[in-house]
């Protein structure tokens, strides 16, 4: 699975062009580190796009408290974390104390296991799941705590319904939470040739409806799509692409389908917060995955740079991506 993540940025500095030969600092980014035999590069990935958010950075680091599991606090770990990508003087560190934690706090699922491979997208989301009840500690969906960072920065508040256009029958609106956006590859790509003028975002709505069809809810006969309307504005979304199988040759056409920026109103059939349908989102980051491995491409706000990472490896992107 690859995905690619978006962010609403207010009055950020993407506009600033490159500067060929400039020496800017990317500190404070850094490394993190994936010894033979770890497989941790799926939580690597997840770390270094959060770590490069800075809403998610911030609030982070303004929570005042939280419910402290102790040896296996993922909060405390990945706190642990932000704390030396501020202050440690290494260009790479061990994200061990996390993958320890994940592990425990998983192991009844049998998720993310040490030494085991695992999905960075459902990391990334059970990191942030976790966030939620190490602050608000109750798993429920309609969280409405003002200092949850997942749900008032990351979650989707969702509701679907369907409405026959032949009969006019609407079925009850059934209210849903989505920390990721998924949207299947294939539908993604059958949906190109036709929508070549339509926004990323549309491209994105149409494919993550078409496949969906169900029955008119009076039984008319009619099938029907279902409709997503998006009753938040969150600052934050992610979409996660998935794909059918591990060998892909849709690969090159996602990339080109992918675009930077995304508007929410594109994104669902109806957008309610007025905030939101204004809302214009842009890309800056991304994790990605092939041959077994994820890495993970960052926006780096201070430099206005596209950053590489895999693993220990910090790479600035030059060239065309940074040019927005
Ligand atoms: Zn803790
Ligand atoms: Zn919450
Ligand atoms: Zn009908």
């Amino acid at each position: 699975m690859a995905w690619a993540k978006f962010f609403r940025k207010p009055g950020g500095n993407l506009g600033k062009s490159y500067q060929p030969g400039s020496m800017l600092s990317l500190a404070p980014t850094k490394g993190l580190l994936n010894e033979p035999g770890q497989n941790s590069c799926f939580l690597n990935s997840a770390v270094q796009v959060l770590w490069q958010l800075d809403i998610f950075r911030r609030s982070l680091r303004q929570l005042p408290g939280h419910f402290c599991l102790g040896e296996s606090c993922i909060f405390c770990a990945l706190k642990g974390i932000f704390s030396q990508f501020q202050h440690s003087r290494e260009r790479a560190l061990p994200s061990d104390n996390l993958r320890h934690a994940l592990a425990e706090t998983f192991k009844d699922e049998q998720r993310f296991q040490l030494g085991f491979m695992d999905d960075a997208a459902e990391c990334f989301e059970n990191i942030l799941e976790r966030i939620h009840l190490h602050i608000v500690p109750e798993e429920t969906d309609a969280c409405t705590s003002k200092s949850c960072i997942t749900h008032q920065k990351f979650a989707m508040s969702l509701y679907e319904q369907s409405v026959c256009r032949s009969c006019g029958a609407s079925s009850d609106p059934l209210p849903f939470t989505e920390l990721v956006h998924y949207v299947s590859t294939t539908a993604l790509c059958q949906q190109m040739p036709q929508r070549r003028d339509e926004s990323f975002g549309e491209l994105l709505q149409a494919a993550s409806t078409i496949g969906d069809l169900r029955n008119c809810p009076s039984n008319c006969g009619q099938r029907i799509r279902i409709r997503r309307v998006l009753m938040n504005s969150p600052e934050i979304v992610t979409i996660g692409f998935v794909w059918d199988s591990d060998q892909s040759d849709l690969t090159e056409d996602v990339i080109r389908s992918l675009g930077p920026h995304l508007s929410l109103s594109a994104l669902f059939y109806r957008v309610t917060d007025e905030h939101a349908k204004k809302g214009e989102l842009q890309l800056v980051g991304m994790i990605c995955y092939s041959s077994r491995h994820y890495c993970a491409f960052a926006f780096h706000t201070k430099s206005s740079k596209w950053v590489f990472f895999d693993d220990a490896t910090v790479k600035e992107v030059r060239g065309c991506c940074n040019h927005h």
